[in-house]
């Protein structure tokens, strides 16, 4: 009966005593010499191995981190390969019969199989693919070749839209097939015979403004056969060399 006149002064002496070690223990670790051990999974196996290797965590790491992807997706390059002629006409003609259509269709192909080797999203098109209206893509390259009737004339050519909406991203796209297609075949870049038919060629108003477009003139059917026909892989490594120059944005 007497003790009862005590326990509370007893309670009240210990949770003083409680209140000054808690902020003892708050001042110690928040002055840094009374670290912080994690309960964490790790401490039951590096319990067994005799607790001595207790890790000590920063209290910046022991804050749980958002889930959020440190790696975007990566962007998968599309693009756009015009087979010349394709659906429509022959194009130029030699004597023997030879077709410029013939020619465009093997290179465009093998340069579509090549890119989706590499992975990336490619298609043929044609000539005049429906399409084409308001296509978007990384790059748009449509592939032809030269006439059949002029002994003497070799090298290849490369324009863009004389009108462009996006000179620079073009240009760029233009050096790039230039330098690359150059050294894959060895022809010799011919700029005084770029014609209209290149730089006002029709899809560059039937696409998307903001889409990269060009057309390339492979080599002269007559003179530079051996390397269109015979040859076709080393033109359309040529031209996907080219095509990577400009998306990977190598230095043309
Ligand atoms: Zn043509």
């Amino acid at each position: 009966m007497g003790g009862e006149g005590r326990d509370p002064w007893i309670v009240g002496t210990v949770m003083r005593w409680l209140s000054v070690i808690a902020v003892l223990v708050g001042f110690l670790v928040a002055s840094g010499w009374l670290p912080i051990i994690p309960a964490s999974a790790n401490s039951a196996a590096s319990s067994s191995t005799g607790g001595t290797s207790t890790t000590l965590v920063p209290i910046a790491d022991a804050t749980p981190t958002l889930a959020v992807p440190l790696t975007p997706t990566p962007h998968t390059p599309h693009i756009g390969i015009i087979a010349g002629h394709l659906g429509s006409d022959s194009g130029a003609l030699c004597p023997d019969g030879l077709e410029e259509v013939q020619v465009n269709e093997e290179i465009a192909r093998r340069v579509v199989g090549m890119l989706r080797q590499r992975g990336w999203d490619a298609e043929l098109l044609q000539e005049f693919d429906p399409r084409l209206e308001g296509y978007r893509a990384d790059a748009l390259l449509s592939i032809h070749a030269d006439s059949c009737t002029f002994p003497g004339k070799s090298g290849f050519k490369v324009a863009r839209a004389e009108s462009s909406y996006i000179p620079r991203e073009e240009d760029r796209l233009v050096r790039c097939i230039i330098d690359r297609y150059r050294t894959a075949t060895g022809l010799a870049f011919d700029a005084n015979t770029i014609t209209y038919d290149m730089t006002r060629y029709h899809a560059y108003n039937e696409i998307d403004p903001d889409t990269p477009a060009a057309i390339i003139e492979t080599g002269f059917l007559l003179d530079d056969r051996e390397l269109l026909v015979e040859h076709p892989e080393i033109v359309a490594k040529g031209i996907v060399d080219g095509l990577v120059c400009f998306i990977e944005n190598q230095a043309p």
